[in-house]
């Protein structure tokens, strides 16, 4: 790309309490204020706690252009009984401008499937989202040279009934390529593959949307960390980090938003 900003995300998980979640914000504000870091940065905070950590940023005087809220999940659906959803217009009650769509922990712990991921994938673009569709192959899938089938298959499920949408704004959608076998588990891939894996996801796209996707921005996500950060976020297309554990760090994580 580009002359983008970067991208980092913290995802918070089901991490931490009212209390806790309250001290790290309230202590990496503290340390954003010092370190100002010209990264774009995206909390994804427990849902139930978005309007605590909206508060907390309106109290700080954060501007949410700098320090922007996303969901991390959101129903496939619009509205109605769909017990224990929350709906992508939900979200923006609380200022979110950003979702999380297909994270690993989703697709494996909760089973999602692709037509679920396609069709939030197109419900976040519509509404308006800046769209983090995660994609990323499991050790099996790597060991057995998968890597690049898996990320297409996922890619071209997730994106193609939203192509024209896509293609009208390419703000609208984010790619975290994230290994699952990276996530939380203190292992990264490696910097020659994940340049690689890069790479393929632009090429990937241009088919999939046929049209250039330079602009579109590209996170890495799995065990970034502030002694990581640096030697990734410098390749050639890693537009970004989506970051678990770390996150959960302030000091941590104000050291990976200061890497870049
Ligand atoms: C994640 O949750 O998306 C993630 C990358 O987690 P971690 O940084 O802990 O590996």
């Amino acid at each position: 790309m580009n002359n983008q900003k970067y991208l980092i995300a913290a995802n918070w998980k089901q991490n931490g309490d009212a209390k806790s979640l309250i001290r790290l914000i309230n202590n990496f504000i503290r340390l954003y204020k010092k370190a100002k870091p010209t990264c774009d940065i995206l909390i994804l905070p427990p849902a139930i706690y978005l309007e605590t950590i909206l508060n907390r940023l309106k109290h700080h005087k954060v501007s949410r252009k700098k320090i922007s809220l996303g969901a991390q999940n959101i129903s496939p659906y619009q509205n109605g009984a769909y017990t224990g959803e929350l709906s992508v217009d939900m979200t923006k009650d609380y200022n979110c401008n950003y979702t999380l769509v297909g994270h690993s922990e989703r697709r494996h712990v909760f089973n999602e499937d692709e037509k679920i991921i396609s069709k939030k994938v197109r419900l976040s673009i519509e509404s308006g989202m800046q769209t983090i569709l995660c994609v990323g192959e499991t050790m099996a899938e790597y060991n057995s040279k998968s890597t690049k089938k898996v990320i297409l298959r996922q890619l071209k499920s997730a994106l193609v009934k939203s192509a024209n949408l896509i293609k009208s704004d390419h703000n609208k959608i984010i790619i975290a390529y994230e290994p699952v076998w990276a996530i939380g588990t203190g292992k990264t891939a490696s910097l020659d593959d994940i340049r690689d894996v890069h790479g393929y996801i632009h090429n990937s796209l241009s088919k999939i949307l046929g049209t250039k996707t330079n602009s579109i921005k590209i996170l890495y996500g799995g065990s970034v960390n502030n002694l990581n950060a640096a030697s990734i976020l410098v390749l050639s297309n890693v537009n970004g980090a989506l970051v678990g554990g770390a996150s959960l760090n302030s000091k941590k994580f104000i050291d990976i938003c200061s890497s870049i």
